[in-house]
């Protein structure tokens, strides 16, 4: 169950690692006129995560420094490191228990944008995005059948 357990992926919505959709990350990339500390307060993330966002190059720099320190071990705690892949397991465990997560899994084509992404609780949507957007056609076309039944 554990090896299986760990094969299994969590989806972008699911990861609570991740604070921003891609579709607000394209966002932060086209606003490149607005301050990133008012960006940073807009998207509750940090100045940093703006800053990465609109420079990729930075972000890049910025790993490779760290897998440079990283390598004294400097970073590493075994405790922490532990308590972290029981949190995990224990996250996806509750997840297949709320069956918004499951075996097996598999990928499906975003209806809106097009991206392969892991099925999760929606069907042919990746993200909340696009399951607005989804909505705004459908509604759409709602009106517009409307008009020409009038
Ligand atoms: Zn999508």
């Amino acid at each position: 169950m554990s090896k299986k357990l760990e094969a299994l992926r969590l989806t972008p919505m699911h990861d609570r690692r991740r604070k921003l959709t891609e579709e607000k990350k394209e966002e932060i990339k086209k606003r490149k006129d607005t301050s990133s500390r008012q960006l940073a307060k807009e998207y509750g993330v940090s100045r940093r995560l703006i800053v990465f966002i609109q420079h990729p190059e930075r972000l890049e720099r910025h790993k490779e420094l760290y897998r440079e320190r990283r390598k004294d071990g400097r970073y590493y705690d075994r405790e922490r490191h532990t308590a972290s892949i029981r949190s995990v397991r224990n996250y996806k465990r509750e997840l297949l228990k709320k069956g918004t997560l499951s075996f097996p899994q598999k990928t499906v084509r975003c209806i809106i944008c097009g991206r392969e992404f892991i099925m999760g609780e929606r069907v042919k949507l990746c993200s909340v995005e696009c399951v607005r957007v989804s909505k705004i056609m459908t509604m759409k076309k709602y009106k517009e059948k409307k008009k020409l039944t009038k």
